[in-house]
């Protein structure tokens, strides 16, 4: 019986994993890696924000793992993991909706765990039931879509309080991924929207960021994160610091001090968790629950699982971010460790070293920290287009978003719902 290699979660590390492996093992017969994840694509989350302002389609940013595969020999099967029993070597999943799967335990010889994170509430009361998620593709195509149906309501109506606070739109989190969110709502807002909504005003449009530090964009340079928070006021977004969110209603966001914001559309981008799967493993957590491994990745009492990505701590890198670039590493090393571990080698170590930071400050604008180079500007905004070109996953996917790009400089952003459109609270129960 050849040797199963089972590795959890499609995404950065997982898919680095798994091509690693292959790489190693081609056809030798000896082994069998199998990847499971509950999505069959690969999804390119630093263009989420791009997806949210209608710049780039959907389909765009996943690239199926079929395709992805190739030639390459591992196995995929769609799947989502309920369990990891390490002292059995199975986990338990249940089939997808395309009954790939017969839904019985799979065991393993090697497992690699990197099922990603989720978003991290705080115990805010409220905050979980009243805002729009920010992680996957769907919340992505949610949130532009609710964004719009917004602005087509707020056309319409006469009463000038309804229609500001239609048009008031919140990030809670003043990370990378709220400021480029932020940033990629003003293009689609005041570059399309208040242009061809005649009965919207841009002086109609608010938009707020929350962050309950005392920066934004931690983790980035702090004169970058300086010079991006005063881009972003010179565009008319409200960035305020030291402003925690302490109860989020339907409709409004109570900050710390009592005051209270109207507003149709809040997205938290504010906290990350482990995965649930990874906070269940046994053993040592940390305070967000991430799964405390070895330098080598392994769950010190289970030399043979390794976790990976977001959801691990490396106690030789704690200080690491939860970034792809960190993720692909992990994946890389785990699996590299693994071929390590059968040949009985020594295994490698993980250190972390930033690859700097990029982030988007919408159309024409980025700030960029490379190799200890800090710039900003027009062509700051391009090199963070080519880097994110060239890190997209397959020639197809890298076409398809540079077209994307090439049509919206162009032409104007698309506008159409194409789903069906919520009930109106306020449209249907008026008199
Ligand atoms: C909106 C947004 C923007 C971001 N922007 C950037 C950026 O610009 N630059 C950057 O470096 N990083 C960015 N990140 C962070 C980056 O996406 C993560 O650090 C990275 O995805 C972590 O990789 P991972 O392999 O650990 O997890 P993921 O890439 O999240 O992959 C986890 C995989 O596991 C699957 N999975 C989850 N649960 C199960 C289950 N129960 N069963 C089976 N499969 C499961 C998921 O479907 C997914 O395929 C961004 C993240 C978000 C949400």
């Amino acid at each position: 019986m050849p040797k199963r290699i089972l590795i959890l979660g499609a995404g950065f590390a997982g898919i680095q994993a798994a091509v690693e492996l292959d790489r190693a093992f081609g056809d030798s017969g000896e082994i069998e890696i199998l990847l499971v994840s509950d999505q069959n694509y690969f999804l390119f989350t630093p263009l989420l924000p791009q997806i949210a302002s209608s710049n780039i389609d959907p389909r765009h940013i996943a690239q199926a793992i079929r395709d992805l595969r190739g030639a390459r020999r591992f196995r995929f099967v769609r799947a989502t993991v309920r369990s990891v029993d390490l002292e059995r070597r199975e986990v338990h999943t249940n089939p997808g909706p395309s009954r790939q799967w017969d839904g019985s335990p799979i065991s393993y010889d090697y497992l690699i765990v990197a099922p990603g994170s989720r978003t991290d509430y705080f115990g805010i009361p409220g905050a979980r039931e009243n805002t729009l998620d920010f992680k996957s593709l769907e919340d992505a195509i949610v949130v532009r879509e609710r964004v719009l149906d917004a602005c087509e309501h707020a056309d319409h109506t006469r009463d000038d309080e309804l229609r500001r606070k239609l048009l008031t739109f919140v990030v809670v989190g003043g990370g990378y991924t709220g400021i480029e969110l932020v940033a990629e709502w003003h293009d689609l807002l005041f570059g399309y929207v208040a242009k061809r909504y005649r009965g919207i005003r841009a002086d109609d449009i608010r938009l707020i960021v929350f962050e309950a530090g005392a920066d934004i964009l931690r983790g980035v340079h702090p004169k970058l994160a300086e010079h991006s928070r005063r881009r972003l006021a010179r565009k008319g977004i409200e960035v305020r610091t030291n402003s925690p969110v302490m109860r989020c209603f339907q409709g409004s966001v109570e900050i710390k001090g009592g005051e209270i914001i109207s507003a149709e559309i809040i997205v938290w981008t504010a906290g990350v968790r482990a995965h649930s799967l990874v906070e269940s493993l046994p053993g040592t957590h940390d305070r967000i629950g991430r799964a405390v491994v070895n330098e080598s990745l392994q769950i010190e009492a289970h030399p043979e699982v390794f976790v990976a990505g977001d959801s691990a701590a490396a106690i030789s890198a704690m200080e690491a971010p939860r970034v792809g670039p960190v993720a692909i590493e992990h994946g890389r090393i785990a699996a590299l460790n693994i071929v390590h571990h059968m040949r009985n080698e020594p295994l490698e170590s993980y250190r972390f070293v930033s690859k700097g930071m990029l982030v988007s400050l919408g159309m024409n604008y980025a700030v960029v920290n490379v190799g200890g180079i800090r710039f900003s500007g027009y062509f700051a905004w391009l090199f963070w287009n080519v880097v994110h070109l060239y890190k997209l996953v397959g020639f197809k996917k890298q076409v398809q978003v540079a077209v994307d790009w090439l049509l919206g400089a162009v032409f104007t952003r698309d506008a159409a719902i194409v789903r069906r459109p919520r009930n109106c609270p306020y449209c249907d129960n008026a008199p």
